[in-house]
């Protein structure tokens, strides 16, 4: 059935093609009413979809257990949205030439039941069900007056925004947060966007648009996640990215794998020449930090200087001097020798 829905169409002088997937539900393993049956080989049937299109997928029982699990946490989702119980944690970014705190990443928390989801799990379900838009923008309420109380001592540095995919889906409403901002009395350049490459892939000019319209407006833009996607070169090229986040997973094999330490390397030479600032994320160790220290990466953040925290934990990493963690392993050897 999938091969014969496959062929292509064509349209008077276009060639259309679609793909299928399908779930298959057997009586009476799987159901033995009808209703069951149907039921059961639509949940298989969004499974097979899961797992990449044009396939498909016999009923399992782990599979309705999954869908469960996913409803209950929609409904809870939904719940939460409307009760706020989002908090806004946040993950200072380093400038390694004054050793200062340049800005903060915002990663947003849920805390419900005695524990705290992930928002790689929470995220791609409000995606789904359309309520990310409006808790972005709540986060940005939280966010900004979080900042300004940071700005009253003296911090002038940013407060960086995860924007997905899906928000780029309408025009993100500016005019609310131009209007937060002056609420707040803050500038445009106290708050950054960070956007993935899925985002671009769709490559349509309203995205484009967006993004220069942010520009104008004086917000940065980072690309996220660099390496982990395409990660295609025409991007960087086509569209106005100030900012490039090399991802932890390449941060990770320095020093353990010499091919990712050149990619790396050439990624940083590359920004430097296009004029981009680079940050490096998922730093956990000191030898890493050497590394972009020599290979020139100007901002990094990780666990290894500080972990997401809280509002009231940011305080004192606002005027933070972190040139202690910069003294490599190799110069305390030195020094204690000299002793
Ligand atoms: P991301 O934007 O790439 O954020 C970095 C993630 O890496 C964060 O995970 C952070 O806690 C973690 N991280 C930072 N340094 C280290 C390190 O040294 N070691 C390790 N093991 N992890 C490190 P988190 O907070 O769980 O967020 C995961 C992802 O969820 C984020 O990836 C981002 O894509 C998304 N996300 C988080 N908050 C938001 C949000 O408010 N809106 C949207 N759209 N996405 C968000
Ligand atoms: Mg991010
Ligand atoms: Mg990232």
């Amino acid at each position: 059935l999938l091969i014969l829905l496959e062929q292509p169409i064509f349209i008077s002088s276009h060639s259309v093609s679609v793909s299928g997937s399908a779930g298959i539900a057997m009586y009476p393993d799987d159901a033995t009413d009808a209703e069951s049956l149907l039921r059961n080989a639509d949940v298989a049937m969004y499974s097979a979809k899961e797992s990449g299109k044009n396939g498909f997928q016999h009923f399992t029982s782990t599979m309705n257990e999954k869908v469960q699990l996913n409803m209950l946490l929609q409904n809870k989702l939904k719940v939460a949205v409307a009760r706020d119980e989002f908090e806004n944690y946040y993950q200072p970014i380093i400038d390694v030439e004054n050793k200062k705190t340049v800005g903060f990443e915002m990663l947003m928390r849920w805390h419900t039941d005695n524990e705290t989801i992930s928002p790689s799990v929470f995220i791609p379900i409000a995606e789904h069900l359309g309520l990310i838009v409006e808790m972005t923008i709540k986060a940005i309420e939280r966010g900004l007056h979080d900042v300004a109380k940071w700005y009253e001592q003296g911090f002038n540095g940013y407060m960086a925004i995860n924007l997905s995919a899906k928000q780029f889906s309408t025009r993100p409403d500016f005019e609310k947060i131009l209007q937060l901002l002056k609420e707040h009395n803050l500038p445009a350049s106290c708050l950054r966007f960070e956007i993935t490459e899925g985002l671009l892939i769709d490559n349509n000019n309203k995205t484009l648009d967006y993004m220069h319209e942010m520009r104008a407006l004086g917000f940065k833009i980072s690309l996220d996640d660099f390496g982990t996607g395409y990660s295609s070169l025409r991007y960087l090229k086509d569209f106005p990215i100030d900012v490039l986040k090399i991802d932890k997973s390449f941060v990770d094999d320095i020093g353990i794998d010499k091919g990712t330490e050149s990619i790396i390397e050439s990624t940083l030479i590359m920004t430097k020449m296009l004029t981009m600032d680079t940050v490096a994320e998922g730093i956990e160790t000191q030898q890493q930090v050497d590394f972009f220290n020599k290979s020139n990466c100007r901002f990094l953040q990780g666990f290894y200087f500080s972990k997401p925290v809280n509002h009231r934990e940011c305080y004192e990493l606002l005027q933070k001097d972190w040139s202690y963690k910069f003294i490599s392993q190799k110069d305390i050897v030195k020094t204690t020798l000299r002793y």
